[in-house]
């Protein structure tokens, strides 16, 4: 079996200090977050920005800068930036950021009720975000909350907006999106091409248990602060453990790691 991609996406949108102190906020502890993961067997980082005064979700694009040239000069991680948004951020707040030209970036190819908030992708917004990251050269993760947007991804290669092979992650067991149940897992596999690569991101405790079905099926696989915050029932995690444990795992069940450069080649950039 293929060697096993480990994706950390250590901040996210959500978590705060308060409810975690091990959440990096300022490019300064992103960067020291993205070491520490590299040196554990992340392959990948997905990246999102702070206010650090406020840890608010951040569309600034210096702070992005600060954190992706941080990264680059101190690791040899992909980097992968999302250009998801959160309080409607609209087109300009979410593409300025790929001017940094990121091996990767997110595109989540549909909207989907998060608890309490639409987050809303127009199939204009969508194919502009596509066509930006064609342009660049930047291989999109196609984000996958529900089953029909694993068809508006396909649907973007006949626009000429997206090239085969195509690289999914399937968010599963966030409230309002696919729940994470192995049936879903093995529903989402069969529903993209033949040639195409999948991750899976799981929320919550659904994080474990989706790796160890990803490890098995042949797919790879996120952890991270961004999706989960707990190591198990009531203890705190931090990132590189989070990645510790997935190569642990991995190591039982027979798979081996991918390095970044081999992560690079799995995933044709
Ligand atoms: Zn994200």
């Amino acid at each position: 079996m293929e060697k096993l991609i480990i994706t950390i996406a250590p901040t996210g949108s959500l978590p705060t200090k308060k409810m975690t102190p091990h959440v990096p906020i300022t490019p300064e502890e992103i960067v020291r977050t993205a070491v520490a993961c590299e040196a554990a067997g992340a392959g990948v980082i997905h990246i999102h920005a702070r206010n650090p005064v406020d840890e608010s979700p951040s569309t600034d694009f210096t702070v992005f800068e600060e954190i992706h040239e941080g990264i680059k000069a101190k690791t040899r991680l992909i980097t992968q930036i999302s250009t998801g948004g959160r309080a409607g951020m609209g087109y300009e707040a979410r593409n300025e950021r790929l001017r940094l030209k990121p091996e990767m970036a997110s595109l989540t190819t549909g909207s989907v009720n998060f608890p309490g908030s639409v987050y809303a992708n127009s199939p204009q917004l969508i194919e502009a975000l596509a066509a930006d990251m064609k342009r660049l050269a930047i291989k999109p993760e196609m984000e996958i909350f529900d089953i029909s947007m694993v068809y508006n991804a396909i649907a973007l290669v006949s626009k000429g907006l997206a090239v085969p092979p195509l690289h999914f992650d399937f968010v599963m067991g966030l409230k309002g999106a696919i729940p994470a149940t192995i049936e879903n897992l093995v529903h989402l596999k069969n529903a993209i091409p033949s040639d195409a690569t999948w991750t899976v991101a799981g929320i919550g405790p659904a994080q474990l248990p989706m790796a160890a079905h990803a490890i098995l099926m042949g797919g790879h696989v996120r952890v991270g602060l961004e999706d989960n915050i707990y190591f198990s029932k009531g203890e705190l995690a931090t990132n590189e453990h989070l990645v510790e444990r997935v190569v642990t795992l991995a190591g039982i069940l027979g798979r081996e790691i991918a390095t970044p450069d081999e992560a690079r080649k799995i995933l044709h950039l």
